[in-house]
């Protein structure tokens, strides 16, 4: 059968080159992709309601004359005028109130007419009335037929109206009724669960026949919605073993160890590795040792000390004779993995090189020939590592740290970049504490190694909320500290959309406080500076030649200075919980006490409160991962709303983890071989669009 719903969107009716522009908009290319654009929710005008059982705070239909039209202004000397009419069927009266009508309205609102109006009923000076309802002019012995089915509202876009993308879609859901699509899923799994087929289940959430569906689907409750979230996240599985499976295959560098240098660098250390770390690198060396590709995700809470597991990864590999490279999100991150790894390998008689988007001309030819010719056996940089220009002599590990950070393209042109040669080990380093499951799920094309535990001698850092009247007293306690010989993180947050404007707000405290304490070195820190500036000033902090580091977020991934005691953040109801966890980790990794300061508007409304109290009261990313999970929905959270790494169309990893391990087990069922052409189906029409788990290989 030939498949229809691949075709563009220009076949349907309605469908211009404008509208398909504000269809793309929406994601929506292909006819498929209209059958996946699932309502928002449902409209019943199948049935007229009796004006006297109209209900306030709901929508109703209803057919009523009008007893009564009249104007008025608004307020007094306003110029715009209100039109009131009072409209009465056998049962009872109610006002329908507009405050921007044509002529036209106001002669189909004439005394005697009947009109069909469909809209929410609310009460006004203890009268039932509807504020710019649907209006129709009907004749009340041939009025027009109803609905047969429920009305969905789809989620648009500006300047597409409600009734045109119901209309496109609905030449969409036509043709499903007509034409049928291959079924994905199999019969016998279907029968079990008593699921319905793909084609009812889709018709049933396009057009619901009444409102036991509906109740059903606002509860996320509805047979044809379960069947849809579990063939999502299959799909999305499938692409994700897939992608593995093609790896795995690859050839892969070689990685023979005598263990004697990770035995050097943990000798030399100034500390013992915690268990967790032990555990971590066995894991690592096993896979080393697999003869497959590594692929694995090393996921710890702030401070649990990731960095020394990846130096520790990286000597097997210089040891076999090839180079790693570790990628950073930030420059001021790219730089900091450098200082440490220069001071951990020199010993080892390791050459490290770093190079960043800041390295031009001369310095940068030099750095990329040393690269090339493998004098520089571990390269630390930021993405500007895996620009073409860029060429290793053999590259044999990669190592990404705050993978949250990075995109999906990043992390592709990554792949693309080794595509043709050996697949190198690669290292995925995250912070971001989600579920074990969850991160299963997401990662599922990824092995799994997570540090638990941070190392002993830290101290909680204690945590208090402070509102913007006492921020003098806060000043003079700063400086108190600074003078016992602490270290300030002042962090100034505004939206991230806007960081010209964050880097103003810091500008602005970094002015007051250098006013307000003329004794203290203060220093200021943000994203709009050059590379070499953000570095000197953050290495003069390092050094504890500045006292207070005013910081936009740039600093919130990684930043080390175990004698920075303190963290002060502006405004930080504007992040995320996850985010603000991540900034105090930035304190507390050393022997000082050690105090994070929320300096909050005065008037905090009670949502805001209990935010902030859930990181007062808690230490432990996890918990408060699994709170902003809760708040924010898993795309905020894991940051990869923009990137669509993890956008879903129906499935909410939130919600739906209880579906997993079904998820696994369909997926493991499908992935037989009498299965091929739904689990090609399946791809196409839930990940198709989306490049990158079909596209490698
Ligand atoms: P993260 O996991 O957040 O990247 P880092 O690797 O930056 O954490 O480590 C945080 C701090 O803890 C660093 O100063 C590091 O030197 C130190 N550290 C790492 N491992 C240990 C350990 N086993 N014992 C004591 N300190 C450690
Ligand atoms: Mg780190």
């Amino acid at each position: 059968m030939e498949d229809w719903s691949a075709q563009g969107l220009r076949y349907l009716k309605g469908v211009g080159p404008k509208v398909a522009q504000k269809l793309e908009k929406l994601g929506l290319m292909t006819q498929r992709d209209l059958l996946f654009h699932l309502p928002l929710r449902y409209e019943d005008r199948t049935s007229v309601t009796a004006v006297g059982s109209l209900q306030p705070g709901q929508r109703f239909l209803v057919q009523a004359e009008v007893l009564h039209v009249g104007t008025s202004f608004r307020r007094q000397g306003a110029s715009r005028r209100v039109l009131a009419a009072k409209l009465a069927d056998h049962s009872g009266v109610f006002t329908v109130r507009l405050f921007y009508f044509s002529a036209k309205l106001q002669q189909m609102l004439e005394k005697g007419n009947w009109i069909r109006c469909f809209g929410e009923v609310r009460i006004a000076q203890g009268e039932l009335e509807m504020v710019h309802p649907e209006l129709q002019l009907i004749d009340i012995d041939q009025p027009p037929p109803l609905d047969q089915n429920l009305t969905p509202v789809y989620s648009t876009t500006e300047g597409l109206h409600q009734q045109s993308i119901k209309k496109i879609v609905g030449q969409v859901i036509d043709k499903l009724q007509e034409h049928d699509m291959p079924e994905t899923l199999p019969q016998d799994w279907l029968a079990v669960h008593h699921f319905p087929d793909f084609k009812s289940a889709m018709l049933c959430l396009h057009r619901p026949r009444d409102s036991k569906d509906v109740r059903l689907i606002a509860q996320r409750n509805h047979p044809a919605q379960h069947r849809f979230v579990i063939e999502e996240l299959t799909a999305h599985r499938l692409a994700l073993l897939e992608r593995r499976a093609e790896i795995s295959v690859r050839q892969n560098p070689p990685i023979n160890t005598t263990g004697k240098l990770i035995e050097q660098l943990t000798c030399n250390l100034p500390f013992s590795l915690t268990q967790a770390q032990q555990n971590a690198v066995q894991d690592l060396l096993q896979d080393f040792d697999s003869g497959k590709p590594m692929l694995r995700l090393l996921q710890g809470d702030v401070g649990s000390g990731k960095t020394v597991v990846a130096a520790l990864a990286c000597l097997p590999v210089v040891e076999s004779g090839f180079q790693a490279a570790l990628m950073a999100p930030t420059e001021i991150l790219a730089e900091q993995h450098y200082q440490n790894f220069k001071q951990w390998f020199e010993t080892l008689d390791i050459n490290v090189v770093c190079l960043l988007g800041a390295d031009k001309g001369k310095k940068r030819e030099q750095k990329l020939a040393v690269i090339a010719n493998a004098e520089a056996a571990v390269v630390v940089g930021t993405h500007a590592l895996f620009q073409a220009s860029v060429e290793f002599n053999a590259l044999g590990l990669i190592i990404i740290d705050e993978q949250h950070r990075f995109g999906v393209d990043q992390r592709l042109a990554l792949q693309k970049k080794t595509l043709n040669e050996n697949m190198p080990h690669q290292l995925i380093m995250t912070a971001t504490p989600i579920p074990r499951t969850m991160a299963m799920s997401i990662y599922a094309d990824l092995d799994y190694t997570q540090i638990d535990e941070l190392p002993p001698d830290r101290k909680p850092v204690t945590t208090s909320i402070v509102s913007e009247q006492q921020r003098q007293s806060l000043i003079e306690r700063v400086a108190g500290s600074c003078e016992c010989g602490g270290q300030v993180y002042w962090v100034c947050t505004l939206i991230e959309e806007s960081e010209a404007l964050q880097c103003e707000a810091a500008e602005v405290t970094y002015q007051a406080l250098q006013q307000q304490l003329p004794q203290l070195s203060i220093a200021l820190v943000h994203g709009r500076m050059k590379a070499a500036e953000k570095e000197s000033v953050i290495q003069a902090f390092k050094r504890g030649e500045t006292q207070i580091l005013v910081a936009t977020t740039v600093i919130e991934v990684g930043v080390d200075v175990p004698n920075a005691n303190i963290m002060i953040i502006e405004n930080p109801e504007r992040l995320g919980l996850s985010q603000i966890h991540q900034l105090r980790g930035r304190v507390g990794r050393g022997s000082r006490e050690s105090f994070c300061i929320l300096l909050v508007k005065n008037n905090l409304s009670e949502s805001v409160r209990n935010r902030m109290d859930i990181i007062r009261n808690h230490q432990d990313g996890f918990i408060i991962a699994e709170k902003d999970l809760q708040i924010r929905g898993a795309g905020e959270v894991l940051g990869t709303r923009q990137t669509g790494e993890a956008s879903f169309k129906i499935a909410d990893l939130l919600h739906d983890q209880n579906w997993f391990a079904e998820v696994e087990a369909l997926a493991a069922l499908i992935r037989k071989s009498q299965h091929q052409n739904m689990r090609q189906q399946l791809l196409r029409n839930w990940v198709g669009a989306r490049q990158g788990y079909t596209e490698v290989g």
